[in-house]
């Protein structure tokens, strides 16, 4: 059992939620990377998940300083996760935040009443000076009805109004919607800094990415022998709108596909990026840590 700052200085705890565990995977921590040559970052993280053996997000922190990640971006889904990111953020020097509720949360507020209330906590939380990013929000059509998506639009919409309005980023979580996405964004007006998490598109979307100067954020799928569509569109994406995230402690990169993942494993998505892009891995990782600053500000 690790030892650390303990569980009372956040809001409901070290943890506020487990990651379902079907019994099928292996749960062993994977084995730390070398760091890169340069410090990176991940730009997008949920620390707040259990996921596994107890590693807390002053463990999970530890960890990535030592492989060479100075800094992360702790993502909020709900109310409850927001909140417990602006802390972390307010108190932990290599923590930055987001704040959103996701679009399979949304259905939920908008059932209940509250998705008004809720928005205007998102956007008191979005005004602090170390949440930059509103996020993560956006579209996700993969189990959502029609009455469902009608809330995710209202809720994706207010996001982006959000984050416009205190100039902060905006960090898209876009499954199955690309089209839906886009055509938002275009309509509404994107904010200066927008930001496809967790990038699932292909040639096409990165293009589009491309000609309006949005970025585009690597998981570990870009890690993935079979993931064509990443590899393409990483290839024609503008290499000054990458970034890299781990979405941990979802979407493990090769070669440790399922079991835990956290930040200190960003390193593994920079080489395989690399690699694939035919770059050196301290020039790339030079690169996509300087987006990083320039799309969130600076951790200091
Ligand atoms: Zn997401
Ligand atoms: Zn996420």
């Amino acid at each position: 059992m690790p030892e650390g700052p303990g569980a009372t200085a956040l809001p409901g705890g070290e943890y506020i939620r487990e990651r379902f565990d079907d019994g099928k995977r292996d749960l062993s921590r994977p084995e730390a990377p070398a760091p890169l040559g340069v410090p990176i970052y991940d730009n997008h993280t949920h620390l707040e998940i259990k996921d596994g053996d107890d590693f807390p997000y002053w463990a999970a922190l530890d960890a990535a300083e030592r492989a060479g990640v100075a800094g992360v971006i702790q993502v909020g889904g709900d109310v409850e996760s927001s909140e417990w990111s602006a802390a972390l953020a307010r108190q932990d020097a290599r923590v930055l935040a987001a704040v959103a509720l996701h679009p399979n949360e949304a259905p939920g507020y908008a059932e209940a009443g509250t998705l008004d209330e809720a928005l205007a906590r998102i956007d008191a939380l979005a005004a602090e000076p170390r949440v930059r990013a509103v996020g993560e929000t956006g579209l996700d059509f993969f189990r959502t009805g029609e009455e469902g998506q009608r809330a995710q639009h209202a809720s994706f919409e207010a996001h982006i109004e959000i984050a416009k309005r205190h100039g902060i980023a905006l960090q898209i979580h876009d499954r199955d919607a690309h089209d839906a996405v886009v055509e938002t964004l275009l309509r509404v007006g994107a904010p200066e800094t927008t930001v496809f998490h967790c990038f699932s598109g292909d040639e096409r979307l990165a293009r589009i990415a491309a000609e309006h100067g949005w970025y585009l954020s690597f998981a570990g799928t870009v890690t993935f022998s079979n993931a064509r569509n990443l590899h393409a569109a990483l290839a024609v994406a503008d290499r000054s709108r990458i970034l890299v995230e781990t979405d941990a402690p979802f979407l493990t990169p090769a070669p440790f596909r399922g079991r835990p993942n956290s930040p200190y494993l960003t390193p593994l998505t920079v080489r395989s990026m690399a690699e694939r892009l035919s770059v050196d891995a301290d020039e790339l990782a030079a690169e996509t840590a300087a987006n990083t600053v320039r799309a969130y500000g600076s951790w200091d």
